[in-house]
């Protein structure tokens, strides 16, 4: 396992590092948030512990530009502060979970363990395209931050075309996987619902994220087919 620590206070960085190494993971480190995010995007890290308080760019920063050029990597943030603020919008950044600093060594031991059995056991609980961000174990949506309610099957059929983004999906396939009934799903229950969802996500925001393929299906993703 391949794991990161971006943190500028030496001292914690190595207390975190060595007690990572003496437990058998391969850590890197990187003191600032530009050699951060450099060394973050340029290698395959099965997680990054990122501190907040980085100077220069700080650790949000780092956060939303390895999300926004698609590295997928698990983030564990650091933070000193104990705001609310701070951990909700780390959490809306992309990040899989947070530490209150000071923290024990103990604790951060589980939280990357439980992190990386997360990352190979189970899909990614969150699915972005362009600003919209979709929280599947929440069932929450959100476009440009602002929350959008769906519908069950508005959800499903959303939660589907972001699984599948950049490929066609036909009506067939939503029948399937979402109304999980191939023989007896009329086309026409499908279009509604995707009309409504449309209207939810695509109505006044930018770029149009869903679209229709004539004779094909639909296609989610954040630039014209
Ligand atoms: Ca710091």
């Amino acid at each position: 396992m391949h794991l990161l620590v971006v943190e500028d206070e030496i001292k914690v960085a190595r207390f975190i590092e060595q007690g990572l190494r003496e437990e058998g993971f391969d850590v890197a480190t990187a003191a600032d948030g530009e050699s951060g995010l450099a060394k973050a995007t340029g290698g395959a890290f099965d997680l990054i512990i990122l501190d907040v308080m980085l100077p220069g760019r700080d650790g949000f920063s780092v956060l939303r530009e390895l999300r926004a050029a698609g590295v997928q990597s698990r983030v564990l943030m650091l933070t000193a502060r104990d705001g609310v603020g701070d951990r909700v919008q780390g959490l809306d950044l992309g990040a899989d979970d947070y530490l209150v600093k000071p923290f024990a060594f103990a604790e951060l031991l589980a939280r990357v363990r439980a992190l990386l059995r997360r990352g190979t056991a189970e899909e990614a609980v969150l699915l972005r395209a362009a600003d919209l961000q979709v929280d599947l174990r929440a069932r929450r949506v959100t476009r440009a931050g602002q929350l959008v309610v769906l519908s069950g099957k508005e959800f499903g059929v959303l939660a589907h075309l972001l699984r599948r983004a950049g490929n066609v999906v036909t009506r067939a396939e939503l029948a399937e996987k979402v109304w999980e009934d191939l023989q007896n799903t009329p086309s026409n229950v499908i279009e509604v619902t995707v009309y409504h969802l449309r209207e939810k996500i695509d109505r006044g925001f930018s770029p149009t994220l869903i679209h229709t393929v004539r004779g094909a299906g639909y296609l989610l993703q954040s630039s014209p087919p």
